[in-house]
């Protein structure tokens, strides 16, 4: 009886879900390597962020497993950093990153979702105001939220409009930080960062915050991301990546100044608040991450399948937007959407629909994660199916 009424409204809600046709469930998949299996099709990945196909190497898990005792196989590190779960392998982990990017420091967090809602309510007061771009992902959005201070959203990748928000109110905030993804994950486009710390450098008191989730790995000569390609990684205040989507590991790291991560260590609360990350999985992440910089035919390859795709495409007079392994096809409607996704299953290649509240309204899509390890003959073949679709 208590159930029911207690209930009630959530299984109203579910309905109205369901009968909108945007219930979500969770995809009962098995795994294979680069496959993955619903009942009896079998399809090749393309919507995980494994990037670089690290996430089903095994000579990479052999390798790690030769190393590897008892000992050192430590599975939790049942308490938080600042109690007794600060081990060797975090700040080993954190040392690698901040020598890599040439950083004074660096600080590691469970996820980037933990990452994007702790670090802005930390560092922003009353007196700072927020810009974020109006496409940022949703942990960053729950992380300005949860920030005392106020905020605008300017226009995706618009540059002149954020210039245009921030000299207008110059005089009413003492800090300014710019919030934005390097690769953006529903259109797979990328943020000019070189432009943006020009910007930076025209106006006082201006912190740039820079989530590089989805080019982690994939981007810059050693794999460290857009800010590294670009070489500005020294003027990002703030620069995030995660180690869940390219690294095939897990956690989310923030490279810094020693002041910013000292201040984070003291009043940032999902760092301070939670377990820390299994050291087992920080010395899998490290392991990884001291290979990253000589992965470059691994990165060469992904950017020459986004490259073809395409090209392809353009030779067809088609326009694919982006510029990078997220490769997007608007199709418009919800129900062409996931007619085309269906089909593109059928076929063997597991790619699903983006429809809204996701993305707009109309710009229902076929979303394509890339992968380096797509044979040719797959490549050839996805690329006929596209265009037939
Ligand atoms: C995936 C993602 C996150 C969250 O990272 P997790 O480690 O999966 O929690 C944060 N920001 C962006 C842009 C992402 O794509």
């Amino acid at each position: 009886m208590t159930k029911e009424t207690n209930y009630g409204y959530m299984r109203q809600e579910l309905k109205k879900l369901a009968d909108e046709g945007n219930l979500r469930r969770l995809p009962q998949l098995a795994h294979d390597g680069r496959y993955v299996s619903l009942g009896e099709q079998r399809m090749l990945n393309l919507s995980s962020n494994d990037y670089l196909g690290l996430a089903d190497d095994l000579d990479l898990r052999c390798q790690f497993l030769e190393e590897l005792t008892p000992q050192d196989f430590i599975p939790s590190a049942s308490s938080s950093r600042l109690m007794t779960g600060n081990f060797r392998a975090h700040r080993r982990l954190e040392l690698e990153l901040a020598h890599l990017y040439g950083k004074e420091e660096a600080l590691l967090f469970n996820c980037g979702y933990h990452a994007n809602v702790g670090i802005l309510p930390a560092v922003a007061d009353e007196r700072t105001l927020i810009l974020a771009d109006k496409l940022v992902h949703a942990s960053l959005i729950d992380g300005i939220r949860l920030s005392k201070c106020s905020y605008f959203r300017y226009r995706h990748n618009d540059l002149n409009h954020l210039e245009h928000l921030l000299s207008g109110q110059l005089d009413r905030y003492e800090r300014f930080i710019i919030v934005t993804e390097s690769v953006f994950s529903m259109d797979g486009d990328r943020t000019n960062l070189r432009a943006l710390v020009e910007l930076k450098r025209r106006y006082p008191g201006v912190m740039l915050y820079v989530d590089e989730a989805h080019a982690f790995g994939v981007y810059g000569p050693q794999g460290l991301g857009c800010a590294e390609e670009e070489g500005v990684t020294d003027d990002i205040d703030f620069l995030m990546g995660t180690f869940g989507k390219a690294l095939a590991s897990e956690g989310a790291f923030v490279v810094c100044d020693r002041t910013v991560r000292e201040y984070l260590v003291n009043r940032m609360r999902p760092f301070i608040f939670t377990t820390a990350l299994p050291p087992i999985n920080a010395a899998w992440t490290r392991f990884l991450l001291q290979r990253l910089p000589g992965m470059t035919e691994r990165r060469e390859r992904l950017r020459g399948l986004g490259n073809m795709l395409r090209m392809a495409f353009a030779l067809k007079g088609r326009h694919l937007p982006g510029d990078s392994q997220i490769v997007p096809i608007i199709v418009g409607a919800s129900d062409r959407a996931v007619l085309k996704a269906e089909a593109l299953q059928r076929h063997g290649f597991y790619v699903l629909p983006v429809r809204p509240p996701t993305v707009p309204v109309g710009t229902s899509r076929l979303r394509i994660s890339l992968r380096a390890d797509i044979t040719d003959g797959e490549m050839e073949r996805l690329i006929k199916h596209l265009q037939e679709l």
